[in-house]
């Protein structure tokens, strides 16, 4: 039998056909206190995407702080960004999904860059490339020749879980797998590395909040 509670804090119980309806009860309720405490945390941690209509007042994350929008009128632009806040050019607001879009990749490939050559400069590994994608969910990859993947995505996130994903896939031009070893390595480079994992397990929906 095998229990899951979703980042939206549903039960899913999975049983083999022929299993008695008591006998799945039983099971449940002796696990009753560990769905209890996950149901807990997932209502907690958990942020609905909401539609974007790019209206004043809006909030968008950048590093894991969430800054205002501001529409105003003028000729700037047509995206402003000034450490307090996001600045759209009101005849620009049918872009808004697109300005935003290219505004995050933008700051993902200076971020991503500067952490990759930092952790890859710490462990002595070398990469080909860096390559900003649009993938939803998967937040980064490794491949066979050395290029490192990253979602733009994940400079929502706050930065100790943008390192933790980039320690991940630095390590993993080492280590190609999921070992004992490749954790360890993980460890060293980012001690609290657990943490960001479960932050993106239960965030992973604020990542795609409306600049689909
Ligand atoms: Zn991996």
């Amino acid at each position: 039998m095998g229990l899951q509670v979703t980042p939206d804090a549903n039960l899913i119980v999975r049983v083999p056909q022929k299993m008695p309806l008591g006998t799945i009860h039983e099971m449940v309720r002796q696990k009753l206190p560990w769905i209890l405490r996950k149901q807990r945390f997932a209502r907690e941690n958990y942020l609905p995407a909401t539609p974007r209509t790019f209206t004043s007042g809006e909030k968008f994350l950048y590093l894991g702080e969430e800054y205002e929008l501001f529409v105003i009128p003028g000729d700037y632009g047509p995206l402003v960004f000034d450490g307090k806040g996001f600045f759209l050019r009101e005849g620009c607001v049918s872009l808004g999904k697109w300005l935003f879009r290219d505004w995050y990749r933008e700051k993902a490939v200076e971020f991503l860059s500067a952490r990759v050559r930092h952790y890859a400069g710490m462990t002595g590994a070398r990469y080909s490339r860096i390559n900003i994608s649009n993938a939803k969910g998967r937040w980064g990859s490794c491949s066979a020749k050395g290029v490192l993947n990253f979602s733009w995505r994940l400079v929502m996130a706050p930065r100790e879980v943008v390192d933790y994903v980039v320690v991940h896939e630095v390590v993993h031009l080492e280590e190609m797998n999921h070992s004992k070893r490749f954790w360890q390595k993980v460890k060293t480079l980012a001690p609290d590395f657990l943490r960001a994992k479960r932050w993106l397990e239960f965030h992973h929906r604020s990542l795609h909040n409306g600049v689909e």
